[in-house]
């Protein structure tokens, strides 16, 4: 009889699967892909990392986390400053002074701030009703109107007068001449793809991979085979739908391999404009500084989900919220299930909290210290 079932060879499964394997359990991991690593999958086409399920760029300010994942690959230098189009006009992001110097030609913070706060006047005062005027009382109707408006209506499909205001809290605005778009103290790209990081975890003797299985083909003798299922799938799904489906946002994406060496001069450009239904083009060699004679470009397309599509990016508002919470508790009854990622905890994660969230299950589980 086998410890553990990990349901999801991504990066929360194949960590715990990892840890668990370390701790001397027997570990069978399924996938029903045909390869390891869920979304953080790369692997390698005219000689580039190509990013198959959009572009992965790794961050955090965790020491720990960051030394964890270091012990399976060798980081770049790798800093994200990705680029807005808008209808041929190039601005830096996040929005900085390069950002306003370009809008405005203002050249010092006190100049850019006090154009920031004439166009916030429009409000007078009122708290925003919903995301238009949330990003306005934030920074002003240009950057509004020119960056944040198409692109977000194209992310969310609704428009931004219909969207609450709490989807933008915070925007990242700094008044410095930083195109650096974290503020984690270590990010990189594994040199040589993601893909292999997962594969390190999972090559121990104590852990078996099946691929191309899925959890719910072959339920009853994954179930009856293992004491415990750490199950990093779709969480509604799991309960068969029962209380009703959460939703979610999707994306699809368009490649082309072009026979020129350089497209865009740099990994990411996000359209703003509302013409090109896509949001940005991901050039994947420059996410390695690469010099191959041909390079990789990806159209992303944000698109709502349906069953049977790939479900990106949970739709966190109250609605689903309390649904979740629901299944949460329906998950809570049974001891045998571990529900852990973005899909069983219905969260959106970026790869650190995934780790560190894995990690804690693991250590919890398995008494570590
Ligand atoms: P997943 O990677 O989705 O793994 C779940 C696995 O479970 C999948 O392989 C799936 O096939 C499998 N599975 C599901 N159901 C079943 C079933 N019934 N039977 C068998 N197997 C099943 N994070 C960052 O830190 N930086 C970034 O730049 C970044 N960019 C992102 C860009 C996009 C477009 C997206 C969508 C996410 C991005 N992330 C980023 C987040 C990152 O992808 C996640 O943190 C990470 O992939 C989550 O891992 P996971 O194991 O929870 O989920």
């Amino acid at each position: 009889m086998l410890k553990y079932t990990v349901v999801g060879a991504g990066l929360f499964g194949s960590v715990f699967a990892f840890e668990a394997a370390k701790a001397g359990h027997q570990v069978r991991v399924i996938d029903k892909r045909n390869h390891v690593a869920g979304n953080i999958y790369t692997k390698q086409i005219e000689g580039i990392q190509f990013h198959q399920y959009g572009a992965h760029i790794f961050h955090t300010s965790n020491e720990e986390i960051w030394d964890y994942v270091n012990q399976f690959a060798e980081f770049n230098r790798y800093t994200n400053s990705p680029i807005a189009n808008y209808r041929d006009e190039i601005y830096n992001l996040p929005f900085n002074m390069n950002t306003f110097n370009k809008l405005w030609g203002v050249i010092s913070p006190l100049e850019a701030k006090v154009k920031i706060d004439e166009q916030r006047a429009i409000l007078n005062g009122r708290s925003p009703e919903n995301l238009e005027e949330q990003a306005i009382s934030l920074v002003g109707t240009d950057i509004y109107e020119k960056l944040i408006k198409n692109y977000t209506e194209k992310q969310w499909g609704r428009s931004c007068t219909e969207l609450p205001p709490f989807i933008i809290k915070r925007l990242p605005v700094r008044f410095t001449y930083d195109n650096n778009y974290f503020n984690d103290k270590y990010q990189g790209i594994p040199i040589g793809g993601y893909t292999q990081i997962v594969e390190k975890m999972l090559d121990h003797s104590k852990i078996e991979v099946n691929l191309n299985v899925d959890f719910f083909e072959n339920r009853k003798e994954l179930e009856d085979d293992a004491d415990k299922i750490v199950y990093t799938g779709m969480i509604d799904q799991f309960f068969d739908y029962t209380l009703g489906t959460l939703e979610y946002r999707s994306l699809k994406f368009e490649t082309e391999i072009l026979d020129i060496d350089n497209f865009q001069g740099n990994a990411v450009v996000n359209y703003t404009d509302s013409e090109n239904k896509f949001t940005r083009i991901i050039e994947h060699k420059h996410f390695e500084f690469g010099t191959q004679p041909k390079t990789i470009i990806t159209k992303e397309y944000p698109e709502d989900w349906e069953k049977g599509e790939e479900p990106y990016y949970p739709v966190n508002d109250m609605k689903n919220n309390d649904l979740y919470g629901q299944y949460k508790n329906m998950a809570k009854e049974n001891s045998k299930y571990i529900f852990g990622g973005r899909l069983g905890m219905y969260k959106y994660f970026d790869m650190d909290k995934v780790i560190f969230e894995a990690l804690k299950t693991a250590k919890v589980e398995l008494r570590l210290k």
